[in-house]
């Protein structure tokens, strides 16, 4: 087995799962029960992670996850502003149209 994907957030992680497992591809969750131990244990083991079963599949799901983690992603569907000009901008846009700056990393904010 190989692991493609760990996240705290148990239903992003359910969620990649089923798009997984709808383009064919075999998977495991480990730790999905875990999260209710956090405090007790170390993180690494009750984050639940998404492990694929056939290792051929491996790159095929990692793909699938980046596409899935890249623009729609719950974070980047918020519309953002440009710090470099001001300019509001919708979410699909991952430059400024204006002065075509790169969008802030989301998860550099609180
Ligand atoms: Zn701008």
């Amino acid at each position: 087995m190989i692991k493609v994907f760990e996240d705290f957030d148990i239903t992003l992680v359910g969620h990649y799962q089923s798009v997984l497992e709808s383009n064919g591809i075999d998977t495991f969750m480990k730790n999905q029960f875990g999260t209710s131990g956090a405090g007790e244990l170390p993180f690494v083991e009750v984050i639940p992670q998404l492990w694929v079963l056939n290792e051929n599949d491996a790159g095929q799901a990692r793909e699938l996850i980046a596409e899935l983690s890249g623009p729609l992603s719950a974070e980047q569907l918020q519309a953002w502003t440009c710090p470099e000009c001001g300019t509001q901008l919708e979410a699909v846009f991952t430059n400024c149209w204006k002065c075509s700056s790169s969008r802030p990393s989301v998860t550099a904010q609180n």
